[in-house]
């Protein structure tokens, strides 16, 4: 009788246990392929980890390579959903090399997303697989690979002599390589856009770990990788991952109000979810060439970009705090995209 209790027990907990975990993108089944334990994520580790996704799920993930990085790595582009979707929407992370946090969480959301929608996980009362039947989610995991192996593995992560000298460099003069925001050129990507090229406060005047705008606007590969990725579809948002400080910006100085309008609405959406507080285009630093900045203006794309973490770089402890305040963010999105635009899911 007693055996029969303690197995009934161990039932009901299981069951709970399995429900729990089903609910949560940040900790999905057993047999995960993105290792979420506290690490160091890699760009290989993004590779291999992108295979075995589409391999596992082959009629919702596929990926390939947007473009090549500077020191010639693949900036994978990965696509989920189908292309003939009615709403879009585009997810970049780690244009800022030292905030390779942001790709560690995008990759643990692509899984859960994927993983909830075979194991049919609802969301507020609707199916998830019919939520993201109505949607592709373009991501760009990791727009800044080189920077990435440069922070992480300083001289030995250049695969060019002139990067490597150049990280030897900063070095000497006592500038560890994990502070890197910029590229293997040392540019910083988020600077490189068009609308307030070279205005950003903290610009610097020539090739830097940090805040050098670059000659001109769109001279990086990384950059020109953003801007094909950005043409393909009509997207209804731009999602942008960085570190830190965990709040949301949304919207642009010199954006048409209707663009910012619908950029505050995102935001809204991810701060009720995160508790996140929100700074808008009012209250923000002018159009300094970012990549939000040159969507809302030059595309009349809203933009959101939310800030990971207490501190730069995130402490790897962070990681599951993270997962769990913007795991189910996406979804909600994706449902006010869709409501926004008359799409009824059922
Ligand atoms: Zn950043």
């Amino acid at each position: 009788m007693r055996t029969i209790a303690v197995l009934v027990a161990i039932i009901v907990l299981s069951v709970s246990w399995i429900g729990s975990r089903a609910e949560s993108a940040a900790d999905i089944a057993p047999g995960r392929i993105v290792d979420t334990s506290e690490h160091d994520y890699t760009y290989e580790e993004m590779l291999d980890d992108l295979e075995q996704l589409a391999v596992r799920y082959p009629d919702y993930i596929r990926w390939s390579v947007a473009d090549t990085s500077l020191e010639g790595r693949g900036i994978p582009i990965v696509r989920l959903g189908r292309d003939d979707a009615p709403c879009h929407m585009m997810i970049q992370a780690t244009m800022h090399a030292r905030e390779h946090m942001s790709t560690h969480l995008v990759m643990v959301m692509i899984e859960g997303t994927a993983w909830k929608r075979m194991h049919g996980v609802s969301h507020e009362g609707l199916r998830i697989y019919d939520i993201l039947d109505k949607i592709q989610l373009t991501v760009l995991p990791m727009v800044n690979p080189d920077g990435v192996e440069i922070c992480q593995r300083g001289a030995e992560g250049c695969r060019l002599d002139e990067t490597r000298r150049w990280v030897e460099e900063m070095a000497a003069r006592g500038v560890s390589h994990r502070l890197i925001k910029s590229n293997a050129r040392g540019v910083d990507l988020n600077r490189n856009f068009t609308n307030g090229h070279g205005r950003a406060f903290n610009a610097v005047r020539s090739k830097h770990f940090y805040h050098y705008p670059g000659h001109q606007p769109l001279t990086e590969p990384e950059v020109k990788a953003m801007m094909q990725t950005l043409i393909q579809r009509p997207y209804d948002l731009c999602l942008n991952y960085h570190t830190s400080g965990n709040i949301v910006y949304y919207g642009c100085g010199n954006a048409p109000d209707s663009v910012n309008s619908r950029a505050r609405r995102m935001a809204r959406v991810i701060g009720k979810r995160t508790r996140y507080p929100l700074y808008g285009p009012e209250v923000s630093e002018r159009p300094n060439g970012s990549w939000a900045d040159e969507v809302e203006l030059n595309f009349g794309v809203p933009s959101a970009t939310v800030e990971l973490g207490s501190r730069n770089p995130v402490p790897q402890r962070e990681l599951s705090g993270l997962l769990r305040r913007n795991g189910e963010t996406w979804l909600d999105l994706i449902l006010d995209i869709e409501r926004s635009k008359g799409i009824t899911v059922n």
